[in-house]
Order: C-alpha cells, then structure tokens, then sequence
C-alpha cells in the first residue's frame, strides 16, 4: 500500500493544496494597476520555467497533495506552449482552472474542454468601451464581450473579475450586478490592492462595506441575499433575488481571508511566493535545473508563510510603501 500523502502545511497549521502558475510575465493588454506604465524588463527566455519544466514542477506539487491548479499570468493564453501546457496539465488528477482577459479565448474553446477545464475567470473593468479601453490601453473590448458570450453558450461558469478603484468604475457596480439578474456568471468585485509601479492609495480603493451599500442603494436592500461561501474561497457571495448568477466581493484589502488562505504562487520565472503581498521568494526553477530535492524547498516556503498579508498585519499606506514586491504582472494574479 502506498503511503498517504504528507500535505503542504504552514507554520500555522494551514494546508495548502491550491497551486496558482504564472505562465508568462507578458500580455496583450496593459491595465495601468497591473502593468507598469513604463513595461516589464524583458529579459532572457532561459530564466523562465519552459512547458516541460512548468509541468514537471506541476507533478511535484501533485504527488504533495496539490488537488487545484490555476494557470493565470501575465496573460497566460500568450506563452507560446499555452496549448500544450493545457492539454498535459488537464491529464494530472487536479481541478484546473484558468484566469485570462479572454482576448484569444476564441482559440482555446475546444482545448478548454478537451483538459477538463470548467471554470473561467475572466478580468473585465468596466463595461464602458472607452472606458475599459483606457484601463487595459489597448481595444479589446468587443472581442472580449464576445468571447464572455461564447464561453457562456459552450457551457463554461463564468465569473467576471472586476477590480473596483474610486473614481474610475465604482460607478458601474450596480450596472455588473444587473448583468447577473438575466445571465448565469458569476462578477467578482476586487479591492485594488497595491503592487510596485501602481501608484496603489488607500484613498482609491473601494471597500467591501461600499460595494455593498452601493449595491444596496441601487437594487434595494432587500433585493439581494447573501449566499454560501464555499471552504476557503476568497470572496463573500451573493445573489440578487430574482437572479440567474451570483456577485461577489474579495476583499483583501480592508476584510482579508488570510486565516484559511490554501494558495502557493509560481511565478513564471519559477520562484515560489507563499503570499501574494510577501517580498519572500524561493527559486525553485534554478534547483529543479540542478536535479536538487525541491519537496524540501517547497515544504520551507510555505512553513514561512506569514500569519497575515505578507506580514503587514496592519496594512498601513507606510508597510506597503516601504514592502518591496514585484508588479501583479510579475507575480500572477
Ligand atoms: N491576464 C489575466 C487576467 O487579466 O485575468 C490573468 C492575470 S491578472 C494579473 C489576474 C487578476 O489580477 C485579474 O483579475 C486582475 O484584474 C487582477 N489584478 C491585477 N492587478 C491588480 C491589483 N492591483 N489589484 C487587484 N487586482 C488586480
Ligand atoms: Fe494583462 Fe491581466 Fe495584468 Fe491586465 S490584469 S495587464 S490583462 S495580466
């Protein structure tokens, strides 16, 4: 009889066993609160992990108890292997899941369906052309609608990631939750959260509570109910009524999640990040290239893993500008 797997747990008991792989630091939009505006440093192809390697690294997380998988990026669609790194990753025992701004969805349909992926999460700001064009500095909009479309009729769960910053689309929160009244997907509104090159303020994030009222103060109080949160999901749901989807609200900014927090970051150079907001990093492309035991590694990674956001309990405008992180295109989100 083979022996039960020993899970990935932290210094706090946590066990994680959702891995989230960056693909590519690369993309085909730029949005201002994920890219830099002056770009990302291009640098060499061998520092990043090449498909056989994502997959093989994959497998190790696998055999360690790792039961999700989420390929995000940069945008993850644009790697060259994207197809192939798919189709292997859809053959390991996870549930694997994708996150992409659904520029070329339209290419990936039948791929999609052929690894098992269910679930899509797709980035859409706000549902203004100019608007979501300005964000994302590039015009995709009518692409992107049409591919939200077709992944809808060709059966995939939807959920629509909404980043809500003041002044710029808070406006349009009610006008999403309307969306879910005749449509089944599910809109995620996210707290802008700061990263290097975002020029992040407390003042322009948009908390839980006000997505909430301005949910209220649109639809009627009574017109939405919450509804249950499955184990260890970020976002506090609910559903309007008379509605065919659901919307919800993550908010790692002024309510986090830390304390049942699963997740392990790989980033596309092949460093693991035990927390989104955590300068720390562990290069596990380099000791996987030098055939060292890399379970070790993982297994110290995350053991390091601070209690709460990165170790910044507070959250302060000064930790986070003094934290040195990488830009959210470089992480993956
Ligand atoms: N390119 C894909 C996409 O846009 O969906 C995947 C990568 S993107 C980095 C993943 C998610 O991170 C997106 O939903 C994006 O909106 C979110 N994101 C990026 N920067 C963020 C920030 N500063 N605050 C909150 N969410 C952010
Ligand atoms: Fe690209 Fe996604 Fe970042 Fe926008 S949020 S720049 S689509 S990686």
């Amino acid at each position: 009889m083979s022996e039960p797997i020993k899970p990935i747990v932290d210094g706090f008991g946590r066990k994680h066993d959702y891995l989230r792989i960056s693909l590519t630091e690369r993309c085909n939009l730029r949005c201002f609160y994920c890219m830099p505006e002056e770009g990302v440093k291009l640098r060499d192809k061998s520092e990043f992990m090449s498909a056989e390697e994502t997959i093989e690294i994959a497998k190790v997380f696998v055999g360690l108890g790792v039961k999700k998988i989420r390929l995000t990026g940069g945008e993850p669609l644009v790697k060259n292997d994207a197809e192939y790194i798919i189709r292997e990753l859809g053959k390991l025992p996870v549930e694997l899941a994708i996150t992409t701004n659904a520029v070329i969805v339209h290419r990936f349909i039948d791929v999609f369906k052929e690894a098992g992926i269910h679930s899509v999460n797709v980035s859409l700001d706000s549902l203004k052309e100019e608007r979501f064009n300005d964000i994302s500095r590039r015009n995709y909009f009518k692409q992107i609608k049409d591919n939200i479309d077709l992944l809808i009729e060709n059966g995939f769960h939807v959920k629509i990631n909404v980043v809500v910053i003041k002044d710029l689309n808070e406006d349009e929160i009610v006008d999403f939750v309307t969306w879910t009244q005749k449509t089944n997907l599910h809109v995620r509104f996210i707290e802008f959260m700061p990263f290097d090159g975002n020029n992040w303020n407390w003042d322009k994030k948009v908390s839980f509570k006000e997505i909430l009222a301005a949910v209220g103060l649109g639809l009627g109080k009574d017109n939405f109910i919450k509804i249950e949160d499955a184990p260890n999901d970020t976002t506090r749901n609910y559903k309007l009524v008379d509605g065919k989807g659901t919307f919800g609200i993550i908010s790692s900014v002024t309510n986090p999640f830390c304390d049942t927090c699963n997740r392990i970051r790989l980033t596309a150079d092949g460093k693991i990040k035990n927390c989104l907001f955590s300068a720390y990093e562990t290069d596990l492309l380099s000791a996987f290239r030098s055939n060292l035991d890399i379970e070790s590694l993982i297994r110290d990674a995350i053991h390091k893993k601070e209690k709460e956001r990165g170790g910044m309990p507070e959250f302060s405008h000064e930790d986070v500008l003094k934290h040195n992180n990488r830009s959210m295109i470089t992480i993956g989100g």
